[in-house]
């Protein structure tokens, strides 16, 4: 399948006072042309680190040191100057949670929407754009200050801003986090549709595996900056293999707040526990999962699993 984006073997540390720690531990994955898929885990897990890996949109870049590859089509990115990457960032597009604070409230959506688009927009495009994200009355959109559109239509904005400059990745970064269920739905139907209509590669940043559930393609599990499963949706939603995919399932399936990965048992980068870093939380550990770490293993229905014992647990 033609690949959007492949990432090959990135791992990402955070220098400070006191050493370096691992934020990402060799991750690998591939997004499809026209394809969704949903990067899953708590918070704290190390998923938006990752999302922002993939163009070095660090806040403290000069603290970052990444290592691996980083594919754009057939491009290699991961090393290129800020300059170029600035370039590449107009293919890369990331729509994030909170849509207010992507606005700036002194400035109208139509001169916001042509800075994001980095060129002047015919009148034309630009009420293509919106019309392409179920925004009707573009004149009146256009001529609004944010604090004047409700927060499912500035979503729906921010969207349009991303889409603006054609990118052939999008990343929603629990884009759907503050909406409520119809417009949950509403905004991954659109996604959806971009997905097919723009030949988009969807990557869905979320805590959630629900928000999903009905739209990705693929699954990837993040614990602790690792991947731990990479599934088929179908194979995701009927049985997850890693005890963590499961937990989290199961407590979203019962109406449970996802808990923040730091709620019960801390992940501390600056002091994960030796073999899997799971460990200190899963119910299935035997003396097995103390050394070594486990790597990610093929399974015979071509999903990938990190834990020794998932084939005495499934
Ligand atoms: S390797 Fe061991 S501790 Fe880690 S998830 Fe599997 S059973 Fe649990």
């Amino acid at each position: 399948m033609d690949q959007a984006l492949t990432l090959l073997g990135i791992s990402l540390d955070v220098r400070s006072d006191r050493g370096a720690v691992r934020l990402l531990q060799d991750v690998s994955f591939s997004l499809p042309r026209r394809s969704m898929t949903a990067l899953i885990g708590e918070s704290g897990s190390g998923k938006t680190t990752l999302a922002h890996s993939i163009t070095r949109l660090f806040t403290h870049p000069e603290r970052m040191h990444l290592t691996g590859s980083v594919m754009l089509g057939d491009r290699a990115i991961a090393s290129l100057e800020e300059r170029e990457l600035r370039r590449i960032r107009t293919s890369v597009r990331t729509v994030l949670q909170e849509p207010a604070t992507a606005f700036n409230p002194l400035m109208k959506i139509g001169a916001q929407l042509a800075d994001a688009a980095g060129r002047i927009l015919s009148p034309d495009e630009i009420n293509g754009l919106l019309l392409r994200v179920g925004l009707r009355s573009p004149d009146r959109i256009l001529d609004a200050y944010p604090h004047e559109l409700s927060v499912g239509m500035l979503q729906r904005v921010s969207i349009a801003a991303a889409i603006s400059t054609n990118p052939s990745v999008l990343i929603a970064d629990e884009l759907t986090s503050s909406l409520d269920a119809t417009n949950r739905r509403t905004v991954m139907d659109l996604l959806r549709q971009l997905q097919q209509d723009l030949d988009l590669a969807v990557l869905v940043v979320t805590h959630d595996p629900m928000v999903v559930e009905e739209y990705a393609d693929r699954i990837i599990v993040l614990y602790a900056g690792r991947i731990i499963e990479r599934s088929s949706r179908e194979r995701f939603f009927r049985r997850p293999l890693h005890p963590y995919s499961r937990a989290l399932l199961e407590a979203r399936r019962n109406g449970a707040v996802v808990p923040s990965a730091s709620a019960d048992a801390p992940v501390r980068f600056d002091a994960l526990p030796k073999g899997c870093t799971y460990r200190p939380r899963c119910p299935y550990a035997t003396d097995a999962c103390a050394l070594p770490e486990p790597t990610l293993e093929r399974t015979d229905t071509d999903d990938w699993i990190r834990c020794v014992n998932w084939k005495s647990i499934t």
